[in-house]
């Protein structure tokens, strides 16, 4: 079966074409600046990318784009659109209505709109790629992937903010999480690698990406994450705050006349280690100006580090315990030195680190030594092929 993963951002589309039996990207790539201009990025697997700028005022031109490329006579890895058998959506936010994936039929579509200001940046991008793709290819099956399925099982005590109960009576406000499509696969994966029961293990994945979660897996259930309502709480990311006091905002509101929403838009966009350093989101760019004794790159990092450490530490806890301890993401991948930073500081959990297996990048490798405690792997997530599988799981 192949099955088409789309993942819609405000003006952005990313999409993948796998095999489900083979579980292998026939085509891959993105659309770009959608509504502002316009370009499609493809790539056949084995082949060469192409790099087409085209008008694209909505996600509709953009979906027939990726349909016309991925079916073109000369580099489409597709003979014709009956080829797609089903489609696979992220959705970001599905608040306490989806507890796991779903197909797609107009009652959900309702179902998600109403969910649309929980994340009103990125749920209603996804609507509008759902939409799209029911106009361009009618009959074929969709499912509904959500990023915040996976944390339905926290328990309310994890879940629950300490305010005014009638906020979530009312609003539903409270902690939702995210990524939970990563923090399965990965957890399963670890389970997998180990050869344990994925029923009785207890897994911490620390998800480093640009955005970043770390997630308490106990039994193969999510019992807490480090995200909240928001993609804002928790670690200190490439550009988000992560944690803070509230009354930090109203202070920072008044000396410098800024609104909640422009306070918002500091802590997610100007803040995180590129607001710490100065230098930048990228860890790439941190190491090398940490090496040049850049001193605000070094702080970003270690205070990323100590972060990440914090959480580990308090998920221990909330566990009473841990088997395993996943790195995954941009970071958590190909990131050395940040583990090393992380490791270090487990040490009371019995954690000793392989240096030499540390110095690994982007690859599934065991990181701890033989005696170590508690196992520690790198293992690269695949939020597409996760995708990719929940479809094919409920279409079949
Ligand atoms: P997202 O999906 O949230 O955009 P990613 O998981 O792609 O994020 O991670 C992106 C981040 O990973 C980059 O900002 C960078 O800090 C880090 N990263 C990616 N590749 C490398 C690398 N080879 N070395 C060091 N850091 C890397």
């Amino acid at each position: 079966m192949n099955v088409l993963v789309i993942n819609c951002g405000s003006s952005s589309l990313k999409y993948q074409v796998i095999d489900s039996e083979s579980e292998q990207v026939l085509a891959k790539g993105l659309c770009e600046r959608i509504g502002i201009d316009g370009r499609l990025v493809y790539q056949p697997a084995g082949g060469e990318k192409e790099i087409t700028d085209a008008p694209m005022p909505t996600h509709k031109e953009a979906v027939q784009m990726v349909l016309d490329a991925l079916t073109n006579e000369k580099t489409g890895a597709l003979k014709s659109l009956d080829e797609i058998d089903a489609i696979g959506h992220r959705i970001v936010h599905g608040g306490e209505k989806f507890t796991s994936s779903t197909i797609i039929n107009d009652d959900v579509i309702k179902t998600v709109e109403e969910c649309n200001d929980l994340a009103p940046l990125h749920n209603p991008a996804n609507i509008i790629g759902i939409n799209a793709c029911r106009d361009l290819m009618p009959g074929v099956p969709m499912v509904g992937v959500f990023d915040t399925a996976f944390h339905q099982t926290m328990p309310k005590e994890a879940y629950m903010y300490g305010i005014p109960y009638e906020y979530y009576d009312k609003y539903k406000v409270r902690k939702y999480g995210f990524h939970g499509t990563s923090h399965s696969f990965v957890s399963k994966r670890a389970a997998e690698i180990t050869g344990r029961d994925y029923g009785s293990l207890k897994t911490i994945v620390c998800h480093l990406g640009n955005g970043a979660s770390i997630c308490a897996v106990d039994g193969g259930r999510s019992v807490d994450t480090s995200m909240g309502l928001s993609p804002l709480e928790g670690l200190i990311m490439g550009t988000r705050s992560g944690d803070i006091d509230p009354s930090a905002l109203e202070f920072i509101a008044n000396k410098e006349g800024l609104d909640i929403s422009g306070i918002l838009q500091i802590l997610n966009k100007k803040s995180g280690v590129e607001g710490i350093s100065g230098v930048s989101s990228d860890f790439r760019d941190l190491e090398k100006a940490s090496s040049e004794g850049n001193e605000r790159a070094t702080l970003a990092i270690d205070m990323f580090a100590y972060r990440v450490a914090k959480y580990v530490g308090s998920y221990a806890a909330a566990m009473n315990g841990v088997d395993v301890i996943c790195f995954t993401a941009g970071i958590g991948e190909n990131t050395g030195f940040i583990r090393k930073k992380v490791c270090d500081r487990l040490g009371y959990l019995g954690i000793a680190l392989d240096e030499s297996a540390n110095s690994t990048r982007g690859e599934e490798i065991k990181i701890s030594t033989a005696d170590s405690k508690v196992e520690v792997y790198v293992i690269p997530t695949n939020e597409e092929l996760a995708i990719a599988r929940e479809t094919v799981a409920l279409v079949k």
